[in-house]
């Protein structure tokens, strides 16, 4: 644990960003598992819980790769990951970013410049 080596997602104050996207991941698994259950009690409700869970849950992964982006050239960071990547190991590699792949700046310095 060295000084000053944090996630530039937590330099850049987008960190909030990652907790509202967890509760939004949270609140569509919560949905799909109540309208799972829900087929054991008749299945009436599954299809408006089910609608509803994957709708939110596609609607946070939307905002979630429009919301996270480059201080200095805007570049949509979670997106750039997500399709350059293996899907197993871009979150990793998005949170290990030091450099925005775009632009080429400094992500977790970026933010204390007044640029
Ligand atoms: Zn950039």
């Amino acid at each position: 644990m060295s000084r000053g080596r944090s996630s530039w997602i937590i330099a850049t104050g987008q960190a909030w960003k990652l907790y509202v996207t967890v509760a939004g991941f949270t609140g569509a698994l919560g949905l799909l598992t109540a309208a799972f259950f829900s087929l054991t009690s008749g299945g009436r409700l599954f299809m408006a819980l089910a609608a509803c869970g994957l709708f939110l849950g596609a609607a946070t992964f939307v905002w979630f790769t429009g919301t996270l982006r480059c201080p200095r050239c805007s570049a949509k960071l979670v997106w750039t990951m997500v399709s350059s990547r293996p899907h197993s190991s871009w979150v990793i590699d998005l949170a290990a970013l030091d450099h925005c792949p775009v632009c080429k700046a400094r992500l977790d310095q970026v933010g204390a410049s007044p640029h």
